[in-house]
């Protein structure tokens, strides 16, 4: 069980600026009065019974928080402390300075394969570290791989939000339904039992982004995402891989299988040749190779807009629906749209997805 202390947050910690939104709450910048040091205070409402029908499950919390302890690991955002109150949980992490990897990358002028595997190598150390633990993170996408400085002699990939994460304990099924419809494995959208290969999907998405500046399974409307994602229909456009390494689409090619027992481990990733090679040819051929960076900083450029339009968004549903929920069946209404948005239309084929929504300042 996790230990909540309940002293009042502000006694020993300065509140300071929002660093971003979650769901249910803001991360701010927070500084420990006893000792001065910085910290990222995560500030969660949680709901009361019978009372506000916005703010997370106490039980939720509990959840990310034991997750939380449970993972000590350089890649993987630290948990220093909890509190909480009535109203609102708190956990105090580490503070993550660098801002989003993909907004990091985005603002180079290129970018050799070898200099964009050492943070996928990162990415993979956390996610082996996590896996070996039984848990799997389960809404992997680049809003939550952070870096904890922008300039240091090695740039450290964190892995954030845990808000999804879940630990197997043996002989148990686990099925669930959230997610993000462009990172999410089909399995997800099929409502089948999930491991922590789920998570091995999404490192696939997130590779194919990262090279070409597209996104594999991206339709006109959610629907149609979540139906390439089933369909596993993607290819490697030479359009928009010119520049890629074979080893690198071959890396790609054995995440984003349909068979969640066929699909590469964490563990089989950092043996795979694009990121450990073995004979010099291999060497020779990620250093000449590298991503597309014009059509990256599209990408991510697009990707920061959705962001902040979404954020409008659902604050303008929200008040909109405040307004006409009268009935018990309005206010259940209400509760799921907060718990999903809308990323690319206003189709809602993927209510039952509970999108992360998250914004740095
Ligand atoms: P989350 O609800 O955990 O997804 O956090 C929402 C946003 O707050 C993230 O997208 C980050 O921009 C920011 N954030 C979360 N955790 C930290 C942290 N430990 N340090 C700095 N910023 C953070």
């Amino acid at each position: 069980m996790a230990v909540f202390k309940s002293d009042i947050v502000e006694d020993l910690y300065e509140i300071g600026e929002v660093l971003g939104s979650g769901h249910f709450g803001q991360v701010k910048k927070v500084r420990e009065r006893a000792t001065g040091t910085s910290w990222a205070g995560k500030f969660l409402k949680i709901r009361r019974k019978g009372g506000s029908l916005l703010g997370m499950d106490r039980t939720s919390v509990e959840r990310e928080v034991e997750i939380l302890q449970a993972l000590k690991h350089p890649n993987i955002v630290m948990l220093k402390d909890v509190f909480e109150s009535r109203s609102e949980m708190v956990l105090v992490l580490e503070l993550i300075s660098g801002g989003e990897l993909f907004d990091f990358i985005a603002e180079k002028d290129n970018l050799l394969e070898t200099e964009a595997i050492q943070f996928m190598k990162q990415i993979l150390e956390g996610l082996r570290f996590m896996h070996s633990n039984s848990i799997a993170h389960f809404d992997l996408k680049p809003e939550n791989i952070m870096l904890s400085e922008k300039v240091s002699p090695q740039l450290n990939v964190k892995l954030i939000d845990f808000g999804l994460a879940y630990r197997f304990h043996q002989g148990e099924e686990y099925k669930s339904t959230s997610g993000t419809p462009q990172y999410v494995a089909p399995e997800v959208i099929s409502f089948e039992p999930l491991s922590t290969a789920a998570d091995m999907w999404s490192i696939g998405v997130i590779t194919y982004i990262l090279l070409s500046g597209m996104s594999p399974f991206q339709g006109d409307t959610d629907e149609e995402t979540l139906r390439n994602v089933v369909a596993v229909h993607y290819e490697f456009e030479d359009h928009y891989f010119k520049t890629t390494s074979s080893m690198a689409k071959d890396f790609i090619q054995k995440l984003l299988v349909k068979d969640s027992r066929e699909r590469m481990t964490a563990e089989e990733c950092l043996l795979h040749p694009w990121i450990k090679p073995i004979t010099r040819k291999q060497v020779a051929n990620r250093n000449r190779s590298s991503i597309n960076m014009r059509n990256f900083k599209r990408f991510n450029a697009k990707r920061k807009w959705k962001m902040s339009y979404n954020m409008v968004s659902v604050c303008n549903r929200l008040v909109n629906m405040r307004l006409v929920c009268k009935h018990r069946s309005d206010t259940d209404l209400l509760q799921r749209q907060c718990e999903s948005d809308v990323e690319d239309s206003e189709s809602n084929p993927s209510s039952l997805l509970r999108r992360r929504l998250s914004s740095s300042s």
